[in-house]
């Protein structure tokens, strides 16, 4: 674990007492290392999924949902709404909450996303500087085999589904 090697208020040495606990050796405070919130979205278009190339490490150059980490007491609606807007150029509308999707980051961070499904209401498509391409793919054939996360399979699997509902 080398993110929690001092302490935050003392620099005093920390000692691992769980994978989420570290104990100051000197003033014996508690520093957690708890999930971090994101948000992600599937912006469809039609039949088509908006989806993002990754820039950077981890799984640099796998399939990724657009988003990114929350801000220090952010809404996650604004926070998800500025990363759209940073990463694609675009306002989204119709925004509703298909599920929330935990995993490892890296082996020292752990996130919870909360996953949205929207639509385009305004802007021009321009990939933001912090992801590689932008790609549409038909809904009914994403190449899952190369997301980045795990879980992006079971979003996938909910947003089908919602898709399939709105058209009964
Ligand atoms: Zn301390």
């Amino acid at each position: 674990m080398t993110l929690f090697t001092y302490c935050s208020w003392c620099a005093g040495e920390l000692k691992q007492k769980t994978q989420t606990e570290h104990i100051c050796t000197v003033c014996h405070r508690t520093t957690y290392n708890n999930p971090r919130a994101s948000t992600g979205v599937f912006i469809v278009n039609g039949p088509s999924v908006l989806l993002a190339i990754r820039k950077e490490k981890p799984h640099k150059g796998k399939l990724d949902v657009i988003g990114g980490f929350l801000e220090f007491n952010e809404d996650p609606i604004a926070g998800l709404k500025r990363e759209v807007k940073e990463e694609t150029g675009l306002s989204i509308k119709n925004i509703s909450l298909i599920g929330v999707y935990c995993g490892l980051y890296n082996e020292d961070v752990s996130y919870c996303t909360l996953m949205y499904i929207a639509e385009i209401k305004s802007g021009t498509l321009i990939p933001g500087d912090d992801v590689a391409s932008l790609v549409w793919h038909p809904i009914k054939d994403v190449p899952t085999k190369d997301f980045a996360w795990p879980w992006m399979k079971d979003a996938l699997t909910e947003l089908k589904a919602r898709i399939d509902k709105k058209q009964k």
